[in-house]
């Protein structure tokens, strides 16, 4: 069974099976790129959980801000509303007392 170098990708066809046996393309020691790739990649999936730590506390941040400001719509969603509601009432009082003129001045005299 050939090994394959993990830096040049050389199959060494027959291989010793020695602890420091090198890689006969490149001269690397398969013990030692196999050590440095898996420092490497260890690295690289902490670097990786330490961001997604760092997005999910971002995210749950920016969650917690639109909630904030959702709530701060709705609450001026209510109060337009309530003007809403309060200037109607006046129109419509408004829509009333001109009826009212009006009648009462299309009143026929006797
Ligand atoms: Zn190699």
């Amino acid at each position: 069974m050939g090994k394959t170098c993990l830096k040049c990708s050389h199959i060494n066809p027959a291989p010793s099976g020695k602890a420091m046996e090198a890689c006969p393309a490149c001269g690397a020691i398969y013990t030692k790129v196999e050590y440095v790739l898996a420092q490497r990649e260890q690295a690289r999936a902490a670097q990786q959980a330490a961001k997604e730590a760092a997005e999910a506390k971002q995210a749950q941040k920016a969650a917690k801000a639109q909630a904030a400001q959702k709530a701060a719509e709705v609450k001026r969603a209510n109060k337009a509303a309530k003007a809403e509601l309060v200037s109607s009432c006046i129109n419509s009082s408004t829509n009333k007392t001109d009826t009212f003129v009006f009648t009462a001045r299309r009143k026929p005299q006797p």
